[in-house]
This record gives structure tokens, C-alpha cells and sequence, in this order.
């Protein structure tokens, strides 16, 4: 099986500050991949580099056998990254928030007609209520401007589907809401990669997880090898 994404030796500087130091990962088609660690092992970072908005300093990064060199380019290979901190425009409606950045000249521009309808079908599906469409994002509590990104992510059919601490701002219903997302989308062949360090949620969702420390990828594991006890170990260092 081919990976969807392959990341190898990648290494990434802020300054004086090794963000990434030699960090390895391997996800695939079908699979839910956890990308798990302590606060500030590199994470996020490591999720913006897979989706083109940090470039390495060094290493590869191949998405589908490709290189993507810019956000647009990831995207055009199907990579849609749900960040950690939650983008949105406040005083913009819920309809352009969920095609922000989507009339790029890689995207199909859709009618108005066509985003309407797409767009309140998904919310509904995720939402499990009928949001009108036209309302100001800035009005909306956090939890549905979460879901708002995590919809936006959605609406590009992505092929790698990247999820940073996106259950933070959710409630457990909305989690449950989320996971069975994802059972779908696994389904259908899409490659999830979700960032987190709720351990348990990643034990009962993850088919794969790499976990890092200060920047490097210190183990990898199988559904089989994933337990609580064991990803503490890894995350310690004991
Ligand atoms: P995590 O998501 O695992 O909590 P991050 O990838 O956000 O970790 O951060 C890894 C390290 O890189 C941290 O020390 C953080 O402070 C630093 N870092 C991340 N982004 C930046 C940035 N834009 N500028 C400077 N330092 C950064
Ligand atoms: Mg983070």
C-alpha cells in the first residue's frame, strides 16, 4: 500500500527553537493516523507543514507521491488541515466562512445556489440542527465556529484530512458526532490524521499513531500496540 503522506527527516527551526528535528510519519488510504505528544513536541507544527504553510528546513515531505511547496499546491493534492486555532471571520456569514479560501485558482467555483445547499446539508449532518446560514459567525458560540472549520475542511472533498485538537471546543456529543464522521470518511478511502493529547479519545479512534518528543517522532504504533499506558511511556521517555 502506498502512503498518503510520507515525512522523512523533516527538520524545522523557529530561531534558536527546533520545533521538528528529524521527525518521520507514515499515514495512509482508510486510516485514522494520531499524531500525539506533549505541549510543544511539534505537532501543529508538523501538521502545517504537511499542509504547505510551514516549509521545512529540511527533509521531504510527499503527499501522494507529490511535493506541495505552498498552501494552494496542498490543497490541490486533496490535504485540508482543520489548525488548532480556530479561523474564522467573525463578521462575515456562516456561508462564507465555509467557502473562505475556497475561489482559489485551484478551486471550482460553485454558485451561490450550489454552496447553499451544500453547505446547510453538512452543517446539519455535523451540527444535528438546522443553522441559518446567513448569520454572523462572531455571534456563534465557540463549538459551532469549531465545527465551522472543520465543515470548511469538508466542502474540499479532501484526500488527507487533518485534525488539530479539533474536539477542544467540542462537548461530548459533539465528539461522538465527529468520530462517526470520521468512520464514514474512512470509508471512503480518506486519510485522517488527527492531532491530540486526549490519550483515551486517540485509543478508541486511532488505527495508527506516531508520537513525538521535543520534535522527533519516538515510536510508531499499530491499532494493536495503541494503549494509554503505552503512549504515556513514549510521551515520558521511559
Ligand atoms: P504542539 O502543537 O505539539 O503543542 P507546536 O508545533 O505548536 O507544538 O510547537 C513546537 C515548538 O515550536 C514550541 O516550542 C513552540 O513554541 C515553537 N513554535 C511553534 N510555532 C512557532 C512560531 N510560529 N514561531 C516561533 N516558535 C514557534
Ligand atoms: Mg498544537
Amino acid at each position: 500500500v502506498y502512503p498518503t503522506v510520507e515525512i522523512s527527516s523533516v527538520r524545522k527551526t523557529f530561531g534558536p527553537t527546533v520545533a521538528l528535528g528529524g521527525c518521520n510519519l507514515r499515514a495512509y488510504a482508510g486510516e485514522v493516523h494520531a499524531i500525539v505528544g506533549g505541549n510543544g513536541s511539534g505537532k501543529s507544527t508538523l501538521a502545517k507543514v504537511i499542509s504547505g504553510v510551514l516549509i521545512p528546513d529540511s527533509g521531504q515531505v510527499s503527499i501522494l507521491g507529490k511535493s506541495a511547496t505552498s498552501p494552494y499546491e496542498a490543497r490541490a493534492l486533496g490535504i485540508s488541515n482543520v489548525f488548532q486555532e480556530v479561523l474564522v471571520a467573525d463578521e462575515c456569514s456562516v456561508l462564507d466562512n465555509l467557502y473562505l479560501g475556497a475561489d482559489t485558482p485551484f478551486g471550482s467555483a460553485l454558485s451561490q445556489e450550489e454552496k447553499q445547499r451544500r453547505g446547510s446539508a453538512l452543517m446539519r449532518e455535523l451540527l444535528d440542527f438546522d443553522l441559518d446560514l446567513s448569520t454572523l459567525v462572531g455571534e456563534l458560540p465557540l463549538s459551532i465556529k469549531q465545527w465551522i472549520t472543520i465543515a470548511r475542511a469538508l466542502l474540499a472533498d479532501p484526500k488527507v484530512l487533518i485534525l488539530d485538537e479539533s474536539s477542544a471546543a467540542l462537548d461530548f456529543d459533539s465528539t461522538e458526532r465527529l468520530f462517526q464522521k470520521m468512520r464514514q470518511l474512512k470509508k471512503a478511502g480518506v486519510s485522517i490524521l488527527i492531532v491530540t493529547h486526549r490519550i483515551a479519545e486517540l485509543v478508541r479512534i486511532a488505527d495508527r499513531a506516531t508520537v513525538l518528543r521535543d520534535g522527533i517522532d519516538v515510536g510508531s504504533l499499530g491499532k494493536e500496540e495503541i494503549t494509554e499506558q503505552r503512549i504515556l511511556e513514549l510521551i515520558a521517555g521511559t
